[in-house]
């Protein structure tokens, strides 16, 4: 296990209806490794292997449109190519036996996207019966696999059956990427599902509800991508990135999913699934324990108080903060407001919901970051209104991103603003900037700020005097190495180490082929996480740490150490944070943090971080 992942079970619903079992039984079992991002075992079975959940709306088109059509569809044959050629790509990852049943298959899709008869016929229909891509896509599929299932001549029935159902598959996967809508549609989830699928995008994990699905597991993904983040934060259960997983699994199959260990199991073992409903109770166990630190103080051993406070993804997390015993809430991302929706929210639209947030913490504190959108995070809406380009940056992580967006469309910024200003009434707010590199970007945003409030007052709003303070995160090597000169200019700061390391590292958190290489542990990343609190600390001005490294336990004596005393995390992981926090002695945390800042090897500061943990 790594020095970044503590390991816990979570309770899953039993597993399919016994005929089922037993024909599962007879099934070998397979075991797919992934990367274990959100912990928590669960036995279910698997919901979205191979569904379709991109609705064709059948629409006809003029002569003018034809040639529109045909690049849209040329377009989405090649993102369909690249898709299959990047899983079929990482199967290389898998033992032989499981390559030489999955790998046909993928070729087989792949033909079906050169001249194939699909493709011909698609092309055919958009020209002839003029009709829009995707109408085209599902109509000639259709009509092929009618064809396959009545030849008579030929395979047997099973194999024509599965040839037409190949057909559908291929074209289904061209419609999602026709209607840029790949994986969305959950309606059909039955309760103590496993969602299973290639990959999931942030504003799909958004509208999971965690009370019906036992766990998730991809083909893509990484560890501290923001799906990660959105399934820790659920509390459900997850294993992204397991190569050859969606085409190992078909809906109905009894899966295995331990999120610690990064492991999914199809048609698990009877002595697979004991050991599995073992390891549910001990999850029911631990949980218990851990519901009793929820009173006690978050201080050291030898009493310094710590502030632990929950990150909130999804207003479905609330009851959770609750239940963790967290002081408030370190970083509310609001990007949840703007996703999935055609247009965007209003200002009092927005007030209404900070303002709810904000009063269900009852007095705690609440950080609210301002929009941070780029990255992996696409919002439709933006797009709709016309506030981002319709594709994105050639290098979306270094492109427009957090508050270089907002600095660009004021409108946007200033609502957003004012909806926070606005609601600040309700308890004690602090405003947050997302992505912020230099201090000009400071200073122009509080000059946002100011002239929103000027105006609300004018108004005649209540606003609290003086004003709530405007912070920035550290989250890039550039802001972290100017954290001085910030320092100037913000009134607190929150350490992001999920983009610090990524942009220190050079390795995209959100995707799999490289995760092996993204270590917040590594000596630069710990520099940079030094440099900004030393910083903080000289100015006297609070500073926070809110990235993933706060949710773990076993980081707690280095980041103590290091000089930070309030933590902002996913709400699951405040009770053995906490735990983590009272049994630390700060005389010996800083100790610890000078010798592993002696360190030059990431290997070597895994080690012992894990020594010091075993104790
Ligand atoms: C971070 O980058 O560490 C952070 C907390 O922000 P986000 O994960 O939302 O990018
Ligand atoms: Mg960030």
């Amino acid at each position: 296990m790594s020095a970044t992942e503590p390991p816990a079970t979570r309770p899953g619903p039993t597993p399919a209806p016994s005929g089922k079992r037993t024909a599962a039984r007879r099934l070998r079992e397979r075991r797919l490794v992934g990367i274990p991002v959100s912990p928590g075992i669960a036995i279910g079975p698997a919901f979205g292997a191979a569904e379709a959940p991109a609705e064709v709306v059948r629409r006809a088109i003029g002569p003018a449109e034809v040639a529109g059509e045909i690049t849209r569809l040329d377009a989405a044959i090649a993102q369909s190519r690249k898709q299959l050629q990047k899983l079929r790509a990482r199967l290389a990852m898998l033992p032989e036996d499981s390559q030489g049943e999955i790998a046909p298959l993928i070729d087989a899709y792949l033909q079906m996207l050169g001249t194939s008869r699909l493709v011909r016929g698609v092309r055919r229909r958009i020209a002839e019966a003029h009709v829009a891509a995707e109408t085209a896509v599902a109509d000639e599929a259709d009509t092929i696999a009618a064809a396959i299932l009545a030849a008579h001549a030929g395979d047997d029935a099973a194999s024509r059956r599965r040839r037409a159902e190949e057909v559908r598959e291929i074209a289904r996967r061209l419609v999602r990427n026709l209607t840029s809508v790949p994986f969305r549609s959950f309606a059909g989830l039955p309760v103590g599902a496993v969602l299973v699928c290639e990959a999931l995008r942030p504003a799909d994990a958004a509208l999971l509800d965690p009370s019906r699905l036992a766990a998730v597991a991809t083909d893509e993904g990484g560890l501290e991508g923001h799906t990660a983040i959105m399934l820790r934060a659920l509390g459900v259960p997850a294993v992204l990135g397991a190569a050859g997983l969606s085409q190992a699994v078909r809906p109905g199959d009894v899966v295995v999913v331990d999120g610690a260990e990064g492991t999914v199991v199809v048609h698990p073992a009877p002595e697979t699934l004991a050991a599995a409903r073992r390891a549910v109770t001990a999850f029911a166990r631990e949980q218990q324990k851990l519901a009793r630190l929820r009173r006690l103080p978050a201080e050291t051993a030898d009493g310094e108080a710590v502030e632990l406070q929950a990150n909130l993804e999804l207003p479905a997390e609330l009851p959770l903060i609750a239940q963790a015993g967290a002081a408030g809430i370190g970083l509310l991302r609001t990007e949840f407001l703007f996703m999935n929706r055609e247009t965007l929210p209003d200002e009092a639209a927005q007030a209404e919901t900070y303002r709810a947030i904000i009063e269900a913490m009852a007095g705690d504190p609440v950080t609210i970051r301002v929009l941070d959108w780029g990255g992996e995070k696409d919002i439709e809406a933006l797009q709709n209104e016309g506030l981002v380009p319709p594709s994105p940056d050639r290098n979306p992580a270094l492109g427009i991103r957090g508050i270089r967006l907002l600095l660009r469309q004021p409108a946007l910024f200033e609502a957003q603003l004012a909806a926070i200003l606005r609601a600040a009434a309700a308890g004690p707010v602090r405003v947050l900037l997302p992505m912020v590199t230099t201090v000009a970007e400071v200073r122009a945003a509080r000059e946002v700020y100011e002239r929103v409030a000027k105006r609300l007052r004018r108004r005649g709003e209540k606003l609290p005097e003086p004003l709530p303070q405007l912070g920035i995160m550290i989250e890039t090597p550039g802001a972290a190495l100017a954290a001085d000169a910030l320092a100037l200019e913000a009134d607190f700061f929150a350490i992001g180490t999920n983009d610090l390391a990524m942009y220190t590292l050079a390795v995209d958190r959100g995707e799999s082929e490289v995760s092996h290489l993204y270590d917040p542990l590594h000596p630069a990343v710990l520099r940079l996480v030094q440099f900004a609190t030393e910083a903080a600390l000289r100015m006297r001005m609070p500073v926070s740490l809110c990235g993933e490294m706060a949710a773990n336990p076993r980081l707690i004596p280095l980041l103590l150490g290091l000089g930070l005393r309030s933590f902002s995390m996913n709400a699951s992981a405040v009770p053995r944070v906490k735990q983590a926090v009272r049994a630390a002695q700060t005389d010996d945390c800083v100790r610890f943090a000078r010798r592993v800042m002696e360190q030059s090897d990431p290997q070597r500061i895994q080690e012992l971080v894990l020594d010091n943990a075993a104790g």
